[in-house]
């Protein structure tokens, strides 16, 4: 059975890096998608108050959830390289970024007075959740925090994480471990090999 999730920094406090690093290689050859169906995804949203517990979602919420995926992979892997982002990619994120009406709403209760909460029709569960992690990811990119975005170097990691110091190479100590028990079979290796 899968292990617990590795502590990878920078993800407790960003959705849209959580997101991209809610798929990763299975170790078997494949993916483990951690929003493999629409109930998969309704409890992973629900684990991060994304949102509320009578919230529906569908496959075709999936979909869109799944392609901002892809996209903010797109944008992190330039943003790491140092090239241009694909334009589409861009263009899909402010599109989430303008999908559901971000600004807090004046309400007036008797007793209560004003008071102020976003609007949140349950038509629009998903478009609110991809406006959210898609203003985390502009904000990250273009904050004090986008220097230290990074890619795990592990080989067949996917993930991204924050340096949490300038020399930082992998998301986690369990690809850090993984990384040096490779590294410590192949020089094991090399000596039985020169001694025989
Ligand atoms: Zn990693």
């Amino acid at each position: 059975m899968e292990t617990a999730q590795p502590t990878v920094p920078g993800v407790e406090e960003h959705p849209c890096l959580a997101l991209v690093n809610s798929v990763s290689d299975s170790g078997r050859g494949g993916w483990r998608d951690e929003l493999a169906t629409p109930e998969a995804l309704r409890a992973w949203l629900l684990d991060r108050d994304l949102i509320v517990p009578g919230a529906v979602l569908q496959e075709y919420c999936r979909g869109r959830i799944v392609a901002l995926r892809e996209n903010l992979r797109d944008l992190f892997t330039a943003h790491i390289g140092g090239g241009a982002p694909p334009l589409e990619a861009v263009q899909a994120l402010n599109r989430a970024l303008t999908s559901a009406p971000g600004a807090l709403l004046l309400r007036y209760e008797p007793g209560t007075g004003f008071t102020r909460s976003a609007d949140h029709p349950v038509t629009q569960v998903v478009e609110h959740v991809m406006a959210l992690v898609a203003e985390d990811a502009a904000a990250l990119l273009t904050g004090d925090d986008a220097p230290k975005l990074a890619s795990c170097e592990a080989e067949g990691c996917l993930w991204f994480f924050l340096r949490t110091h300038a020399r930082r190479q992998w998301c986690s100590t369990r690809c850090g471990d993984r990384v040096r028990a490779a590294r410590s079979y192949a020089r094991k290796r090399v000596r039985s090999s020169a001694q025989s």
